[in-house]
């Protein structure tokens, strides 16, 4: 009952200011040379950590945006009353993580230029928000049009 309570006095600004977050370190991915896509961690309006993927900058395939800033925020007792922020629809892996961890809500930049788990998530009774955001369409599309190989590694296909 409290996370639903705190959730719902979260403002459209605190929303707006988490999302900003995530998107932003999706840029500092992209000014790294890595893959665009940020993520960032909030609860009660106020982002407790965001990341973005490191598969370029830290060789490291596991390090999707999701897991990143997941790994930034360190413990937490519990989830239940946070809300992840994402500029692309989570993959398997952190569709995996956001299931184990009980996370309830994930607000998501776009599911354009990946599909995601939509599906998964929802059927586990994770609220998806999709913002379907131009900017981050735009950002992915550049992206994986400039990298296609790249593109392909970190979703696991042979070939985009
Ligand atoms: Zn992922």
């Amino acid at each position: 009952m409290a996370s639903a309570c705190e959730n719902d006095r979260m403002t459209h600004e605190q929303h707006h200011t988490a999302f900003e977050t995530a998107y932003q370190a999706a840029q500092k991915s992209l000014r790294e040379g890595g893959i665009p896509i940020g993520a960032a961690l909030a609860r009660d309006g106020l982002v407790i950590a965001s990341g973005h993927n490191e598969r370029v900058q830290n060789g490291d395939p596991i390090a999707h945006g999701e897991m990143s800033a997941l790994r930034a925020a360190g413990r937490q007792k519990s989830y239940r009353d946070t809300t992840l922020y994402t500029t692309l629809a989570p993959c398997a892996m952190c569709t995996g993580t956001i299931i184990q961890f009980k996370i309830p809500r994930v607000v998501v930049g776009e599911g354009r230029t990946f599909g995601g788990e939509f599906e998964l998530l929802r059927s586990r009774g994770v609220e998806v928000v999709v913002l379907d955001d131009p900017r981050c369409v735009d950002m992915m599309r550049t992206f994986q049009d400039n990298n296609p190989a790249l593109w392909a590694e970190d979703i696991a296909e042979e070939d985009y």
